[in-house]
């Protein structure tokens, strides 16, 4: 018989007319050596059969790992590995739904095996847990998931992760640009929400001021932490996951990604389709944010850049392997990105020489 809670999966959730239902995670856990937690959260949630979605990478870090210990404890799990984030992958793991029936998905990863994970697990009304091995993105906590099309990515609105397992040991030993992305993805909240007040202005779209205000205070969290964020050890870590959860949650509260993803992410977007070398995600929407401040009149945009770079992240293109003639095609593009997300670039977007102007004067490009 289908358990209570994979029913409670199964419901819609976000604004649907006059009626707002709001799905966020119920169990968080952060700090070091947590993963055995998730014996007793499967435990307390009469999870019987698990599919694991793994990296080649994560595998190895933390993937083989949780499989054994949940073997120990009698539940049945299946592992695939997870090559990229496409519907293809996880057309994967829910035709694996039709043989072996899991209660739960576990995403042990960065972005792709977590991206995935939620698919699988919304299709198949499982329930999620997501087990993230780096502070890279706000997708950690978040009901979205961002999956490779022919032309870039798109955002697919999924399931939130019942629980999210924060092991900071795992995590502070990915690379530290992954870390610095996170911090990215987090301060792009601070244009983000603007655009997405805009939107509601000039088109009536929704617009929640309370997770709007959760998204903001998560990036101003981090600019009020910089001294421990520069120093990069374990409380830095956990400094930063817990802006990444709060800000997947505030995504959560919205029903949209709107207080997380305004024109900084379609100038990301629009990279990724463009640039021969893309610089991580929340590295490109770093950039964005500076420039988008910079463009709506906001003054903060020096602020964030004199904040970035005190952390040591890149805040010129180039440094990110980005050249400068890339940098002025995706400004130009970025509008028609996803063209319902109103944002500060209006219908028309911006013209080149604005385009030019703004990204010379930030000293985004030189
Ligand atoms: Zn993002």
């Amino acid at each position: 018989m289908e358990s209570l809670l994979k029913r409670l999966n199964g419901l819609p959730f976000g604004l649907m007319g006059n009626k707002h239902i709001i799905r966020i995670p119920s169990i968080v856990v952060v700090g070091q050596e947590v993963l055995d937690n998730l014996i007793e959260i499967i435990d307390s949630l009469s999870i019987r059969k698990v599919l694991l979605t793994v990296g080649k990478f994560t595998r190895k870090l933390a993937g083989e790992y949780v499989k054994n210990l949940l073997e120990r404890k009698g539940i049945k799990t299946k592992m695939i590995e997870v090559l990229e984030p496409s519907l293809q992958n996880a057309m994967k793991g829910i035709k694996l739904y039709d043989k072996y029936n899991f209660d739960a998905v576990i995403g042990v990863g960065g972005g792709k095996n977590l991206d995935v994970g939620k698919v699988i697990a919304k299709e198949t009304k499982s329930l999620f847990i997501s087990v993230p091995t780096t502070a890279s993105h706000d997708g950690i906590a978040s009901p979205f998931a961002s999956l490779r099309e022919r032309r870039g990515r798109h955002s697919l609105q999924t399931i939130p992760p019942i629980a999210v397992i924060a092991d900071i040991d795992i995590i502070s030993k990915a690379p530290k640009r992954f870390f610095r992305a996170g911090i990215g993805d987090v301060i792009a909240n601070i244009n983000a929400v603007q655009d997405w007040l805009l939107a509601h202005r000039v088109k009536g779209e929704y617009y929640g001021e309370y997770a709007a205000n959760l998204a903001r205070m998560s990036a101003e969290h981090l600019i009020k932490n910089e001294h421990i964020l520069s120093r990069y050890d374990l409380e830095a870590f956990r400094t930063l996951v817990e802006a990444l959860i709060s800000s997947g949650i505030a995504m959560g509260i919205a029903g949209s990604s709107r207080p997380g993803s305004g024109a900084e992410h379609l100038f990301s977007h629009a990279l990724d389709r463009i640039a021969i070398h893309p610089a991580l995600h929340g590295e490109q929407c770093a950039l964005g944010t500076i420039m988008m401040l910079y463009y709506r009149g906001d003054e903060r945009w020096m602020e964030i850049k004199e904040f970035l770079e005190y952390i040591g992240m890149p805040t010129k293109a180039r440094e990110l392997g980005i050249s400068n003639d890339e940098v002025i095609k995706a400004l130009t593009i970025a509008h028609k990105i996803r063209p319902e997300r109103y944002t500060i670039l209006g219908s028309n977007g911006m013209s080149f020489d604005d385009a030019y102007r703004i990204a010379k004067e930030t000293g985004v490009i030189d």
